[in-house]
């Protein structure tokens, strides 16, 4: 094992899920491409931040990105529902991320990939054929439980793929659902604590339903 090989290793001790990338790409390196699908409080935006922050580590050229209609929080961070930050930048289509990655970029980071257009699994294939490391967090599904495009599409042409878990707040079992308890027919009702729950296939009832009682 080479000395780099060795150093690279140091700063991605428990890297399984994803090769650790060479410190200089050439121009034939292919990238590729990383989703990280769940639901709501899950922990998507945090794992992404994660990888964001073990790149920068490894001192690679980084551009973040989420859509314009997720602006909760931050306007020019992603942000995770426990308050860990990462810059971004807002766009509003996946044209606009095509325009604006430079050319010696290395990591592109995108949150919130089911606000996007499908144009975004052209705009992914190209970066990572491109030699583009690019990781994708999303909603899978919708607040009734249906795939929410593009990610069952980026899903199926990613090279490494994870998918997150909340709790179920009514019985404590890893939750896949996000339960929307407030009424609305919107797709697009951007929300957070207090407007969806994360439920169990068991507990998740595909329309609007009344919050969870705490004991406390
Ligand atoms: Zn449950």
């Amino acid at each position: 094992m080479s000395t780099k090989a060795t150093m690279i290793r140091s700063i991605e001790p428990d890297e399984n899920e994803v090769p650790a990338r060479k410190e200089h790409r050439s121009a034939t390196t292919a990238g590729w491409i990383e989703v990280i699908a769940g639901s709501m409080f899950s922990g998507k935006s945090e794992e992404l931040i994660r990888r964001l922050r073990r790149a920068r580590i490894a001192r690679q050229r980084i551009q973040v990105f989420k859509p314009e209609i997720d602006s909760r929080f931050s306007d020019n961070h992603i942000v995770s529902h426990s308050e860990i930050k990462h810059e971004s930048a807002n766009v509003r289509t996946a044209a606009e991320i095509r325009a604006r990655v430079e050319a010696n970029t290395e990591v592109v980071g995108i949150d919130e990939g089911q606000f996007f257009d499908n144009e975004l699994i052209g705009v992914a294939n190209e970066l990572a054929e491109r030699g583009v490391r690019v990781i994708i967090a999303g909603l899978d599904q919708d607040y009734t439980g249906k795939p929410w495009e593009p990610m069952p599409q980026l899903l199926a042409i990613a090279e490494y793929i994870t998918k997150t878990h909340a709790i179920c707040v009514k019985c404590g079992q890893p939750a896949n659902y996000s339960q929307r308890i407030f009424e609305s027919e919107e797709r697009v009702a951007v929300g957070a604590a207090g407007m969806y729950e994360a439920r169990c296939r068991q507990c998740f009832v595909p329309h609007a339903d009344a919050p969870t009682i705490h004991p406390d």
